[in-house]
């Protein structure tokens, strides 16, 4: 079966007991059962509810795994991960991450013991130098947040398999439209559903996928534990934005690819950041392990003045100045003051996070309304 097929059709039956083509929103902390212990596989919402295994099993089937969870946050799910780990442990990441998970590594878990390594994963010979006999998980996201850097992720699960390390990959900016880690040999793929899966904009979820079954009941029985699951209705919304995700993701493709040749060719813009670029260091990567290059896109102005960044900021009418991604609506962010905040400014320039830096999250409006606002902004 072919993607958009999947997105329709996939975790989805009619209802069994009215025909209801839509899965119904299982509003119930509950089931009854007929005696102790006999019941139909619901006992209690936290471990169990209806829509949101139909969203679990969709979600499953798109990034080609044997199981999904889905989480109150995408921060709920990276929490859930690293709930994996004990204290002596370590988590190799790349240096330009989500800075919400930065935030988490560092000041939540780092507390506990378990100790974080950042690095410039694009270049994967940096990689088997930082593993050490404590390393169990290697951490990346790729196009990278906000610098749009690839990273090869057949490359880093070949080094991890062999040292017995379990691979992370947050798929939030590529969604399984795009690319499908599991089949790259990764463990575990993260999603903030509240992105490009969900899509409109009214919901905050997460999700792991996995393909081994001992990996699916850990995670399972530490989300039993811990608590954070999502409501049906959001379950519910999910799932139903997940039947365009193709449509919407081959629009923000094609606009992404328009903006961002836009922007290259004005005179303002020092440079932009989109792996479609024959260009870009690892374009190489990207056009070999992604179906296509998406519609997220950074750029930097000439000079290195804030204000300049600011200005084009607040300048544009269609792009909502907005902190998110993924929405049929575009996005225009300033990762140096509002994403990446919680990043010291001397980090974020290491890894070239300039102040100039701005973000697109590219919607699914027609480009030449986009460009036509982009180009009164920078004027
Ligand atoms: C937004 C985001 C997260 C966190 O997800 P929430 O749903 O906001 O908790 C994690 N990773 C990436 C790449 C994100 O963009």
């Amino acid at each position: 079966m072919k993607f958009g097929t999947k997105a329709v059709h996939a975790g989805v039956e009619p209802d069994a007991g009215t025909g209801a083509i839509m899965t119904p929103i299982f509003q119930t902390s509950t089931y009854v059962q007929a005696a102790p212990g006999d019941h139909k596989g619901y006992e209690y919402a936290r471990t169990h509810n209806p829509t949101r295994s139909a969203l679990q099993q969709s979600l499953a089937v798109l990034e080609g795994g044997t199981e999904g969870l889905v989480y109150a946050s995408g921060m709920a799910a990276v929490d859930a991960i690293l709930k994996l780990l004990r204290p002596g442990d370590e988590v190799i990441s790349t240096n330009d991450l989500y800075g919400g998970t930065y935030r988490i590594f560092t000041k939540i878990f780092e507390p506990f013991g378990i100790k974080f390594r950042f690095i410039g994963m694009q270049d994967v010979a940096l990689l088997e130098d930082a593993i050490s006999d404590c390393t169990k998980l290697i951490w990346i996201e790729t196009p990278t947040n906000p610098l749009m850097n690839i990273i090869d992720i057949e490359a880093v699960t070949l080094i991890a398999r062999k040292h017995n390390i379990l691979t992370v990959v947050d798929n939030t900016f590529s969604t399984p439209y795009l690319q499908t880690p599991l089949a790259l040999g990764a463990d575990i793929v993260l999603h903030s559903l509240t992105k490009y899966i969900n899509g409109h904009s009214d919901v905050v979820m997460g999700a792991l996928i996995v393909k081994d079954t001992a990996l699916g009941e850990r995670l399972r029985f530490i989300q039993n534990a811990s608590g954070a699951i999502p409501g049906p209705q959001d379950c519910f919304l999910t799932l139903r934005g997940i039947k365009t995700l193709h449509l919407r993701m081959k629009q923000h493709c094609e606009n992404g690819r328009k903006v961002a040749e836009f922007l290259k060719a004005h005179p303002k813009v020092k440079k932009v950041n989109w792996p479609g670029f024959p260009e870009h260091p690892n374009h190489e990567v990207a056009a070999r392990q992604m179906n296509d290059f998406g519609g997220m896109i950074s750029f930097t102005l000439h000079g290195d003045k804030m204000e300049d960044a600011l200005k084009v900021l607040s300048g544009t009418h269609l792009f909502a100045l907005a902190e998110s991604l993924g929405g049929v609506e575009s996005l225009i962010g300033h990762p140096a003051s509002m994403t990446h905040a919680s990043i010291p400014k001397a980090e974020r320039e290491k890894v070239g996070l300039e102040d100039t830096l701005i973000r697109l999250s590219v919607g699914i409006e027609d480009a030449e309304d986009l460009i036509e606002d982009l180009a009164a902004a920078l004027g």
